[in-house]
């Protein structure tokens, strides 16, 4: 399939060919034709699956026919959780519309809100936008939704999980009824599901992956070690594979710095991205990191969030997150549009729970190769996926309950 038969118009076309994609991805081909007729969408797809593209394309070539922007007026608007998913959506904005006459612009916080307001001014046909600084915007007046056509909320289930749920809502109340609507979500978990059915109207449904199912282009394997040894564990990895690009992933702000200082110390240029870290801060060492500056980048889940980083070949979860489905998000950072990727979860013996509920979530059993020299002294117990669930459930036995169970059942299997 071309992207030519999909209705895009010739300046998008134009855009897309310059930017060297022979084909629609899964979700463009299916998402596209659906955007364009004016139907709401409601698509389950992953970070890597071209999920930007599949919204931005069709949105652009509907805003190419319509009036021009008002002054302080947006006729697309694109909600992101994070600042530097914000930044990139915004790019790619940019990029596939810079044949056409239209205007975008992005707004976040935790920077000056003068010069986004000074944008706004003279109107905007696209707006990417973070919930906080959209609604002080709009609390000030410096954004109007009169002229508003197309909504799209992106990593709508990370947008929920950030708190932002109220926060939407009340941009949802300020927009006008008549419009349309684009959700796009990694996951779609029954919170979601009920925020489109007050969001959208008779969506169309695309999916491209398996409910949270991982992309197959990913190698998953665990490697089980000491806690105390994994840091030294990762420089043997760095150092040894020759990794010159590598996302470390830590659940933690705290032991993303530590774990910074520690590669730093032993030769290895690392950077930590996290909330704590000034916007700037965070922007030079993932620009430093795209251009190969930065051999290691260590993140915690929500400054990971949506990063686009082309071709990344290695992801390394340093802790393994206590929600399974970020193991999803996280490791959807490789194996990018038809790449090939590794994953490699380092994993201590009382991680042991969170690497089954992930095991349990994917339906599918991680590899596990021992690495020489580190051997861990507390065992990792080996894990099984639970038999499929009866149809009919059955009355729960006295004093068996699901805690209980999985307790006694990860001590029985400990060497
Ligand atoms: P996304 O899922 O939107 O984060 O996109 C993942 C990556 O795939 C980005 O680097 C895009 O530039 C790239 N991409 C998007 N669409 C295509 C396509 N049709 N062919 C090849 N690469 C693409």
């Amino acid at each position: 399939m071309s992207f030519d038969s999909l209705g895009l118009s010739p300046e998008i076309l134009k855009a897309v060919l310059e930017k060297g994609y022979d084909s629609p991805s899964p979700i463009q081909a299916k998402a596209i034709p659906a955007v364009l007729e004016g139907r709401d969408v409601m698509a389950a797809a992953q970070t890597g699956t071209g999920k930007t593209a599949a919204f931005t394309l069709p949105l652009l070539t509907m805003l190419s026919k319509g009036q021009p922007v008002q002054t302080n007026q947006v006729r697309a608007l694109i909600l992101t959780p994070t600042r530097e998913l914000a930044a990139q959506v915004a790019d790619n904005v940019a990029t596939y519309s810079q044949h056409l006459p239209l205007r975008s612009t992005v707004v976040f916080g935790g920077v000056k809100i003068n010069p986004q307001m000074m944008k706004l001014r003279r109107g905007v046909d696209v707006l990417v936008a973070t919930p906080g600084r959209l609604l002080d915007l709009y609390n000030q007046n410096a954004v109007k939704f009169k002229q508003l056509e197309i909504l799209v909320l992106d990593e709508a289930d990370r947008m929920l999980d950030m708190g932002f749920l109220r926060d939407i809502k009340k941009i949802l109340a300020a927009l006008p009824k008549q419009r349309q609507n684009l959700l796009f979500s990694a996951t779609f978990s029954d919170d979601i599901r009920k925020l489109a059915k007050g969001l959208t109207n008779n969506p169309v449904e695309v999916s491209v992956t398996p409910r949270n199912a991982t992309a197959p282009t990913v190698e998953q394997s665990v490697v089980p070690v000491d806690k105390g040894q994994k840091s030294s564990l990762l420089t043997h990895l760095i150092k040894d594979g020759q990794w010159h690009q590598v996302l470390v992933f830590s659940k933690t702000k705290h032991g993303a710095n530590k774990l910074t200082k520690q590669l730093c110390a032993r030769g290895i240029e690392a950077a930590a991205i996290h909330g704590n870290k000034s916007q700037g801060a965070r922007t030079r060492a993932l620009a430093e990191f795209k251009a190969g500056k930065v051999q290691a980048l260590i993140a915690t889940d929500i400054a990971a969030r949506g990063l686009d980083i082309d071709q990344l070949p290695q992801v390394v979860n340093f802790d393994l997150p206590n929600v399974p489905e970020d193991y999803v998000h996280r490791i959807g950072r490789t194996g990018r549009a038809g790449a090939n990727g590794k994953a490699i979860s380092l994993v201590c013996a009382e991680e042991f729970k969170l690497l089954s509920d992930i095991e349990r979530l994917t339906k599918k059993l991680i590899d596990r190769q021992i690495v020489k020299g580190f051997e861990p002294t507390h065992t990792l117990p080996e894990s099984r996926l639970k038999a499929q669930k009866p149809t009919r459930p059955k009355k729960p036995k006295p004093g068996h309950r699901d805690g209980q169970r999985s307790g006694e059942n990860s001590r029985g299997h400990q060497h």
